[in-house]
């Protein structure tokens, strides 16, 4: 069968910019279980994932509503990888646009091809904003400007994220001096641009810093740093650990590790958690870069 001649055939839609983006998703192929107390269903909803460049499906049960639920996608980045679902009963596909710049790209034609080899009963496919995007756009209308010039793209993290207008001057300091670390210090001996970061506010409590995907050669880092500071205080109360100090340490080795995975986009090598980690606690401990890619 010509699989791309098929996938032609696909009925696309657009949701990206409607404001029911984010209804319109959770209401195809969602909760199929949902208050049913058999697992008697012939024709589950199915949740996918495009990583390594195949699609990873999995049927929809009572215990795995989402993503999440799925063990062998802990380690899946949802801001930068699509994902979806696929509903048999309507025949729709749904996708939902990764962050970063890749958010207002066209949708590759390979994945759409691939969607509809794993799923060749569809007819439809139905293109969504990332749901923090639209979390994001509900709450704020004028996000504080953004500004940087030396960058190849225009991405904004205002379109994902809330921006801290006034972020405590102390941890902001602290910030600067390994931003300036980084531009000063670091690209320049690994031949990259410059990178800059954006303070945010009211994110997950767990996530401490994090890189746009994509923005590299020119990395762009959102970093919470009362999140950060939190961490710091519980280490103080827990560990005794010097909170002052931990704060100096949870903020500058962030932003080196999100460096790190700014330097794995770049070179096109995989998003590694523990090479990140090395190379920010390697510069932070010695004031060297470890050349994990070399
Ligand atoms: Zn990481």
């Amino acid at each position: 069968m010509n699989w791309y001649k098929k996938s032609q055939q696909l009925e696309i839609t657009d949701m990206t910019d409607n404001p029911n983006s984010k209804k319109e998703y959770t209401d195809i192929a969602h909760d199929l279980y949902y208050r049913t107390q058999t697992a008697l269903i012939d024709n589950p909803n199915y949740l996918w994932v495009y990583t390594n460049g195949i699609i990873d499906a999995n049927p929809e049960t009572m215990d795995q509503p989402s993503h999440r639920f799925y063990p062998q996608w802990n380690n899946i980045n949802y801001e930068e990888t699509y994902v979806g679902r696929y509903s048999p009963s309507t025949k729709t596909i749904t996708i939902v646009r990764p962050m970063g710049v890749f958010q207002f790209r066209e949708i590759p034609s390979h994945l759409k091809m691939l969607l509809q080899q794993k799923f060749p009963e569809a007819q439809k496919l139905s293109i969504h904003a990332s749901a923090q995007r639209w979390y994001k756009k509900a709450q704020y209308n004028n996000p504080p400007e953004w500004n940087f010039p030396e960058a190849e793209h225009d991405y904004n993290p205002n379109w994902d994220y809330d921006i801290d207008p006034i972020p405590d001057e102390k941890l902001v300091q602290i910030a600067e001096k390994a931003m300036n670390e980084i531009n000063n210090k670091i690209i320049s001996q690994i031949g990259m641009g410059k990178a800059k970061a954006a303070y945010i506010k009211n994110d997950n409590e767990d996530r401490l810093a994090i890189y746009a995907f994509g923005t590299a050669p020119y990395p762009v880092f959102m970093i919470n740093l009362e999140n950060i500071k939190k961490v710091a205080e519980q280490c103080a109360k827990d560990l005794y650990c010097n909170s002052e100090q931990e704060i100096i340490i949870g903020i500058s080795t962030s932003l080196y590790h999100e460096l790190g995975h700014a330097i794995q986009d770049w070179m096109n090598i995989n998003m590694d958690e523990n090479e990140a980690e090395e190379f920010a606690r390697h510069y932070n401990d010695f004031g060297e870069i470890w050349k994990f890619w070399e």
